[in-house]
């Protein structure tokens, strides 16, 4: 016996609890198809949660770590290594800021954009506004910046320093800003919480109160950077530049790696010694995100993404028209979209997810309220034509139950 049933009653024997996964163990993986140890394929909406951007064992990432595992594979930020220079040669080429700090993970990346944005704030002025629905990680202190109180339950008394202003309401978030304020961090797009685009005119007057209290803005693009809506990067698309900005997630295709972007002036408050990371920017990790970002900034590659993001919106559509009592809605950006459940659907969410899956394909259910698609984004169109009609099959089931 070594299939997914062996390995899943082993895992459950071990793993302490906090995950309720699928029925597979997964154990390869190429393009925008993963195969279970029974064999089984499955069409994967998912990629790792945004992370395999560019599919499964791109051939360019795996040829960048096998051959820096076999020169060097770690030496700590004591010294200079190649991957890990010429990565942030590429980040600060391409987008707005002059400096970077490496990480591992999205939520180091936003604790080191916390820290940066309270130290290089007069002294008195720590606290960071954040909107409702947010997602920012499950550190204790990127928990508290997370403006859902369902991932704090248990964890009180979280750090102090971080209120959460109601979404889409530019007059609320000016009336939590007070001389304890020092930042407004936010994601373009929340993903976690279900695919909810901010308004370009609301991420400019989130701006324009930045400027007027002497406020940094952090944008969390670690679910919407690196290709994902369309542009390397979300802001790119809104009109708005950040003062700081952290990006994870797809960066390594599916090795752990995080950034934090800043401008010069704001880097300058980071000195020796006041932040610091083992393993950030790792000479493998950081040759996985070399391969990624000249993968995706060669020609065509993210006018592609766009081009199969427009028809995916407009297949997503037609089935807004044929089940309208399960879906009213299609939202998001790029390659992270979403479709919107009517209340009925609602309730269904977990098991078209579950049908889906037993039919080998892969979304989910995100924020309770839709179903949200994040393929790898060279994901084709036949791949979407298949996704639809396998969506549209389950919906009509459900439909006819
Ligand atoms: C996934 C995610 C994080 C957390 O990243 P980890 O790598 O899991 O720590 C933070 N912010 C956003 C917007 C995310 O989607």
């Amino acid at each position: 016996m070594s299939g997914n049933q062996e390995w899943i009653s082993r895992g459950e024997n071990v793993f302490i609890g906090t995950y309720s996964r699928f029925a597979a163990a997964m154990v390869r993986g190429e393009g925008c198809r993963l195969w279970d140890a029974d064999g089984k394929e499955y069409l994967d909406f998912l990629a790792g949660i945004a992370v395999c951007s560019l599919g499964h064992c791109h051939p360019a990432v795996t040829e960048a770590v096998c051959r820096q595992a076999g020169e060097l594979m770690h030496v700590s930020n004591l010294f200079h290594t190649i991957p890990q220079v010429e990565l942030a040669e590429l980040l600060t080429e391409n987008c707005f800021a002059d400096r970077v700090f490496m990480a591992n993970s999205g939520a180091e990346a936003n604790e080191a954009a916390i820290k940066l944005a309270r130290i290089h704030s007069d002294p008195g002025r720590y606290e960071v506004i954040t909107l409702s629905g947010s997602f920012h990680g499950r550190t204790l202190a990127t928990v508290a910046a997370t403006g859902q109180p369902k991932f704090h339950q248990g964890f009180e008394p979280l750090p102090e320093g971080f209120v959460h202003a109601a979404f889409g309401d530019p007059k609320d978030l000016e009336a939590m800003i007070s001389e304890k304020t020092c930042a407004i961090l936010c994601e373009p797009l929340q993903g976690e919480s279900g695919v909810r685009p901010l308004e370009p005119e609301y991420l400019r007057s989130i701006r324009e109160l930045c400027d007027r209290h002497g406020l940094l803005l952090i944008f969390d693009e670690v679910q919407t950077g690196m290709g994902r809506t369309g542009t390397l990067f979300a802001y790119e698309q809104l009109g708005v530049t950040p003062d700081i900005m952290t990006v994870a997630k797809a960066l390594g295709n599916g090795l752990p790696i995080g950034a934090m972007l800043t401008t010069e002036r704001v880097a300058a408050s980071f000195t020796v010694g006041t932040h610091a990371s083992t393993f950030g920017g790792n000479p493998v990790a950081a040759a996985a995100a070399v391969a990624v970002l000249r993968t995706m900034l060669a020609d065509g590659f993210l006018a592609g993404v766009r081009e199969r993001s427009h028809y995916f919106v407009g297949r997503l559509e037609e089935l807004v028209e044929r089940f309208p009592g399960l879906v009213n809605g299609v939202r998001g950006r790029g390659m992270l979209l979403a479709l919107v459940l009517t209340d009925r659907g609602r309730e269904l969410g977990a098991e078209i997810v579950g049908r889906l899956f037993a039919g080998g394909t892969l979304i989910n259910f995100a924020g309770g309220r839709v179903l949200r698609f994040i393929p790898p984004l060279t994901v084709s169109s036949a791949e979407i034509d298949l996704l639809i009609e396998r969506l549209a099959g389950v919906l009509a089931e459900l439909e006819g139950e």
